[in-house]
């Protein structure tokens, strides 16, 4: 029975059974519940409610908040809940931009797993920006420093805008604040890269859990189960996601894929065939691109893989 007109707020936080509401930019929580089913969306999710999420909700005779409803979405990011279901976990939802937290120090950078989530994120039009984190240790390590050279020369050249952070340096951190303002901001990344330890910073939050690099890091345990949105001081808000070892693309028009890469969408148009896989085309101006070195090896690579559904991409 509802006995108040409905509401809207945005779910800041997901316990499992239990969310918690607040209506943004207003940073005052309160917690709701979804009862019975709701009417989930176009796909297959194993959860009808994500963070990020705009709900309408109504109020019972007892004070308790249920959602009824999910605004259409502008954007999420899904990853299958296992490489053969053909279920998918929604990550977060209408997200403004999403931070890609790497390191080269540990744990090791899986390039793999880097472009599987820029795909992603173009796919889905979020903007992207990647943080090389743990720079301090460049410094000191002349190997982890040649490796974030050919990091930087391949994302910052396929149009990628990276930055050199490291959560010693107040510059570096106060750059990333920048970018940040006013929006909501995904942060990914595998475990142990410094998700946690960055948003901490940015947020001014106590009590997010810092591990240090451990076994379990080496494993790719999840230190982070669930999903939680933080408020930053200058305004904007972050949310954190578990260390995700599969990320897969759900429904990706493979035709498509090259369109995700940036700098073979700039060059496509030359190619001499319509549709061209980019793969045995006579004529194509990717391969061109990629002999000329304008297109990186790697991310070349990356493409195939993705496109032979090689099983380092899924
Ligand atoms: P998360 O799993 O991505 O949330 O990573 P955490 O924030 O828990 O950090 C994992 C480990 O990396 C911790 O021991 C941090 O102290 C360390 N760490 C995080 N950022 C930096 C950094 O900029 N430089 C260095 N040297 N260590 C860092
Ligand atoms: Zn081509």
């Amino acid at each position: 029975m509802k006995t108040e007109k409905e509401s809207t707020a945005t779910v800041v936080k997901n316990t499992g059974s239990r969310y918690m509401l607040s209506k943004l930019p207003e940073w005052k929580l309160f917690p709701a519940i979804i009862r019975g089913r709701m009417r989930m969306g176009d796909f297959d999710s194993t959860n009808p409610v994500a963070i990020g999420d705009r709900v309408e909700y109504y109020i019972e005779p007892d004070g308790e908040c249920v959602i009824t409803s999910v605004l259409p979405r502008r954007n999420y990011i899904i990853r299958k809940s296992t490489n053969l279901s053909r279920q998918s976990h929604i990550i977060a939802s209408n997200i403004d931009m999403a931070f890609l937290v790497v390191t080269v120090a540990l744990p090791e950078i899986k390039l793999p797993f880097v472009d599987r989530y820029l795909v992603t994120c173009e796919a889905y039009g979020i903007p992207v920006v990647i943080l090389l984190n743990k720079a301090d240790v460049l410094e000191k390590d002349a190997g982890a420093a040649s490796l974030a050279e050919r990091f930087v020369e391949i994302y910052g050249g396929a149009g990628y805008d990276v930055l050199k952070v490291s959560i010693y340096d107040k510059e570096s951190i106060s750059a990333v604040m920048d970018r940040c303002r006013g929006k909501l901001v995904l942060f990914s990344g595998q475990s142990g890269v410094g998700k946690s330890s960055l948003i901490k910073l940015l947020s001014g939050s106590a009590d997010i859990k810092v591990l240090p690099i451990s076994s379990s890091h080496l494993q790719g345990k999840h230190t982070t189960t669930f999903y939680e949105m933080y408020p930053f001081p200058s305004g904007g808000f972050a949310i954190d996601s578990p260390g995700l070892r599969s990320f897969g693309l759900v429904d990706l028009d493979r035709s498509q894929l090259s369109c995700y890469f940036p700098e073979m969408r700039s060059v496509m148009d030359n190619c001499r065939f319509m549709p061209c896989s980019h793969t045995h085309e006579p004529g194509c101006a990717v391969k061109k691109a990629l002999e000329e070195g304008k297109i990186s090896r790697e991310r070349y690579d990356s493409y195939l893989g993705m496109l032979l559904k090689d099983e380092k991409y899924r």
